[in-house]
């Protein structure tokens, strides 16, 4: 189902109140909807990764097959990450239920479900451990608001958990610092020890195991991608690209999302990094092995994170690169600079990275030897080493979304703007509470990007859309840029539904349209290979 399929009109989707039911939250009771939730997990992926109670099973089934110990199994899985994880106890105990962060999920702001307000989202986990792990709730059960675990409340738990992005909005409005997020990360992996698991989650995980990508793309495939992008490019510059792949002894090791190389717009920003590498003669390489910098691991389990990212340093090493350079995408970011220093690292046979053509050191990327495309380009347009016509984009009018992990996860708000402004002459923000560490989710993330989840997408996608729509009236805004590939599929149907007529862009395809490279025939199409043209309007950025 795509958005123009959903019948329901977006003014009829925003038709609720956000009245309180009078049923009582701590009586589970969950519908499964068509619109409103995700599709079960192949047992065959949960076999092949090795992950436990393989089944066919459908979440409007009655029956959802547990295995017969499934409470032990909940209470072991409780047990063992309350230990290992301190953060996860931290969250269980020290929520004081002020409400700073119950309107500033966009689930709730486009549902109006209370069980979609990040308090509540915590408390379906919370509820349980109270009763079960507390002595308080132990002694006075539900007066200390503990909750007995049924096979209800695991539905519930599957409901709403897969109703969270991880996007960690609600996180910076909580005056204790609790992350929402790290919290439907553990209700996953709990849901995941009974086989309780997501097609969209788990499936990409599967296939990377297999050939090192989530789209399950084949080595050489991967090539014939690469390729075929070079003709595009020398079709639109008259310059043939450097195609560097595996090759042992370059300075640098570059990943991408697999997005970028499988489907429009993504291909345009990867056609964008090829021109800015091949123009800067960058010694460096694509790996035909680690052709994922996604993690999508990280919507399953942290043992599945660690099992994908693992391949990125083993590839640097085999490769014998000095560093490493990532792409435009989201989740991979938030990996990279929580979790793949402690997880895989330290990864001290690399170098601490500098660019090769600048001199600047990367000092925030010390520690992972990993630096993110934005802050190598707006570096290098800092030291004047592009030329840039941005009047080759003056028929864009462009917005920027800051994608939640990039922003969230590692403070990339200002090098994507840096650089859009050096790409393009007609830039415009949306509103100041949409943006930056504030930025409204293209709510498809962290697993929940499927046709059969369109409704709860554009729900979500609601106050994302609202922002659009404002500067798309406001200054006839027309393309709406990003630095994540998973955005780059998922905010396609939400721009089509809130603020039709705007498309969606990575940085670097603007870039590549801007970029005059030596020797490049004149320019008479974009990266999509329609016409260059001129639009008259402000000098507004
Ligand atoms: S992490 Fe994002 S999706 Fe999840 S509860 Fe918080 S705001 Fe909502
Ligand atoms: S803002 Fe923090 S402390 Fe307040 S209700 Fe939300 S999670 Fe609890």
């Amino acid at each position: 189902m795509s958005s123009d399929e959903l019948d329901i009109k977006p003014e009829e989707l925003l038709e609720f109140d956000y009245d309180p039911p009078k049923k009582d939250w701590m009586d589970p009771s969950v519908a499964f909807r068509m619109g409103t939730y995700c599709y079960s997990s192949a047992p065959k992926n949960v076999e092949y990764l090795g992950m436990p109670n393989p089944r066919e099973w459908q979440p409007t089934e009655k029956d959802w097959k547990l295995p017969e110990n499934w409470k032990e199994i909940i209470y072991e899985g409780m047990r063992d990450r309350l230990s290992k994880y301190r953060s996860f106890q931290v969250f269980m105990d020290i929520c004081v239920r002020c409400g700073a962060c119950a309107d500033k999920c966009h689930f709730f702001i486009g549902s109006g479900d209370p069980k979609n307000m990040p308090v509540l989202r915590a408390e379906l986990l919370r509820s349980v451990y109270r009763n079960d792990f507390t002595a308080a709730g132990k002694v006075l059960g539900k007066l200390a608001g503990g909750r007995e675990l049924t096979e209800e409340v695991i539905k519930e738990w599957f409901y709403y958990f897969y109703q969270c992005t991880e996007c960690r909005r609600c996180s910076v409005f909580c005056p204790y610092g609790i992350d929402t997020a790290e919290i439907t990360m553990m209700g996953r992996e709990l849901l995941n020890l009974l086989g309780l698991n997501i097609t969209w989650a788990l499936e990409p995980v599967a296939n990377c195991h297999r050939t090192g990508n989530h789209l399950g793309i084949q080595p050489h495939t991967f090539k014939d991608s690469l390729e075929f992008f070079q003709e595009d490019i020398e079709d639109i510059t008259g310059i043939k690209v450097d195609l560097p792949i595996n090759k042992k002894g370059a300075d640098i090791l570059f990943v991408v999302p697999s997005g970028d190389y499988f489907a429009d717009p993504g291909t345009f920003t990867l056609m964008g990094y090829m021109m800015l590498f091949h123009e800067l003669g960058l010694n460096y390489t694509w790996s035909a092995y680690a052709s994922e910098g996604g993690n999508f691991g990280l919507f399953n389990s942290h043992e599945l994170i660690k099992r994908l990212n693992a391949k990125i340093y083993l590839e640097a090493k085999r490769l014998g690169v000095k560093w490493i350079l990532g792409g435009e995408c989201g989740h991979m970011w938030r990996v990279v600079n929580q979790y793949m220093d402690t997880m895989n690292g330290p990864a001290d046979f690399l170098e601490e990275p500098v660019s090769p053509i600048t001199g600047t050191k990367f000092e925030n990327a010390k520690s992972t030897k990993m630096v993110h495309i934005t802050e190598f380009t707006s570096d290098l347009i800092r030291n004047n080493k592009l030329k840039l016509d941005p009047s080759r984009n003056d028929n864009l009018r462009v917005t920027f979304h800051d994608s939640c992990n990039p922003a969230r996860a590692m403070g990339i708000l200002e090098e994507p703007r840096y650089v859009l402004k050096n790409v393009v002459n007609h830039f415009y923000e949306m509103p100041e509470n949409t943006i930056r560490e504030q930025t409204y989710c293209c709510a498809g993330g962290a697993g929940l990007g499927t046709d059969e989840n369109m409704e709860m997408r554009m729900r979500g996608g609601f106050p994302r859309g609202n922002a659009l729509r404002h500067v798309q009236e406001k200054h006839d805004v027309n393309r709406l840029a990003c630095i994540c590939a998973i955005d780059r599929a998922t905010l396609i149907p939400l721009a089509d539904y809130w603020a039709p007529g705007v498309e969606v862009t990575g940085v670097h395809e603007l870039v590549a349209n801007a970029l005059v490279m030596k020797g490049e025939k004149e320019r008479e199409v974009d990266m999509r290979g329609e016409p260059l043209n001129e639009m008259e309007g402000d000098e507004d950025v």
